[in-house]
């Protein structure tokens, strides 16, 4: 089937077109740097942005595509989670479309999309796995046996979101936001085990109560208290040596449960998604230590970790091929949608 995926839960306008598992188009317009100034995105100007941004994009992805909007087969849009107002003008546009083009709506969660997108480069997912959602907001292990029709939380973030300490961190580092890209550059030149930052429910006594739990607040409280310690002595900070040995902290647990959830499922593969799965790091510390533990790992490319419209297509299109009905056309946008629901019906 023909899909058409349309994403603004957050800053970035993404369209994106797929045929099957075949990516054809991914159109992203970003707000992000109106949002720079204030060092944090805000939602009425991330609102704005999406309601001009919104027929250009879906404009530009049809024309790389080389489609006619009358081709497509369906429609699907993220419904939530995200913000209100911004996932709002997606939906409106997705309904828009559906109803003009007599063609079925498909709201998607976001989260789940960030999975599937892995389909366009790696294919079906397999039929038991691991999926490890790290981004701007959220942080879960999930288990997936077919994620056309759910995920079962296995354990999350009882805090802050890994790609919100990496921003924050990057606050304190002083380099640009959104952080996570940056400190990943700067951790490039550094030195990984020039502090020991504290890793979070790892201790005997935490795995007990939350073994696939994460906790990134008190690593974040750490650097900057040891950021701070520094400057009050007049001393320079080392910022290389500073983000490479935060990171490691971070993917040092991510790793270390993901395989462990592997495992205690008796799953054998791994897949990562979400834009911290950009991460050069996580990247390679996954594949290096899965591989040691006879598990399959698979991260999409780092353009296809960050939000953008292809990872709806191609979950609208997983949903179509299984045979799935589509959302009524009263479809809302639902900020707070629970992880575990794939589809809005
Ligand atoms: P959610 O998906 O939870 O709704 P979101 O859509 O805002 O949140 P994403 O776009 O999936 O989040 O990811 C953005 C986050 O990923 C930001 O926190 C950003 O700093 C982080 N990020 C992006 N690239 C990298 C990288 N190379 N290393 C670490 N973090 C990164
Ligand atoms: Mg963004
Ligand atoms: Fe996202």
């Amino acid at each position: 089937p023909l899909i058409l995926g349309i994403e603004t839960s957050c800053d970035e306008t993404g369209v994106g077109i797929v045929r099957g598992q075949t990516l054809l188009a991914d159109a992203v317009a970003s707000s992000v740097e109106e949002h720079a100034r204030f060092g944090g995105v805000v939602p009425e100007v991330a609102s704005r942005a999406h309601l001009e941004a919104m027929v250009p994009t879906i404009r530009r992805a049809c024309e790389t595509a080389g489609v006619k909007p009358s081709d497509l087969d369906a429609i699907a849009v993220t419904s939530g989670p995200g913000l209100a107002g911004a996932l709002l003008v997606g939906v409106a546009a997705a309904k828009g479309l559906a109803l003009s083009l007599d063609k079925p709506l498909y709201g998607v969660n976001h989260l789940a999309a960030h999975v599937a997108v892995d389909t366009l480069e790696h294919g079906d997912i397999p039929k038991g796995c691991v999926a490890m959602l790290v981004s701007g907001g959220h942080s879960s292990l999930l288990a997936v046996e077919d994620i056309t029709v759910g995920v079962e939380p296995m354990g999350a973030t009882i805090d802050d979101a890994a790609g919100e300490a990496f921003d924050k961190v990057a606050r304190v580092l002083g380099l640009p936001f959104p952080g996570g890209p940056y400190v990943d550059k700067a951790a490039k030149e550094g030195d990984r085990l020039y502090v020991r930052f504290p890793r979070g429910l790892t201790s005997t006594k935490d795995l007990e109560r939350h073994r696939f739990d994460f906790s990134f607040s008190g690593l974040k409280t750490s650097v900057a208290r040891w950021v701070e310690a520094r400057r009050r002595d007049g001393e320079d900070v080392p910022v290389h040596h500073v983000a490479a040995a935060f990171q490691e902290a971070v993917c040092d647990v991510l790793t270390r449960k993901a395989i462990d959830a592997c495992k205690d499922r008796g799953y054998e593969h791994l897949l990562i998604g979400g834009g911290v799965a950009a991460n050069s790091r996580l990247r390679a510390m996954a594949v290096e230590r899965c591989t040691e533990a006879g598990i399959a790992v698979r991260v999409p490319r780092p353009g296809l970790c960050t939000d953008n419209g292809a990872m709806v297509a191609a979950l609208g299109s997983e949903l179509v091929r299984a045979g799935v009905a589509p959302s009524p056309l009263g479809l809302p946008a639902d900020s707070s949608m629970p992880i575990t629901e794939v589809l809005n019906k």
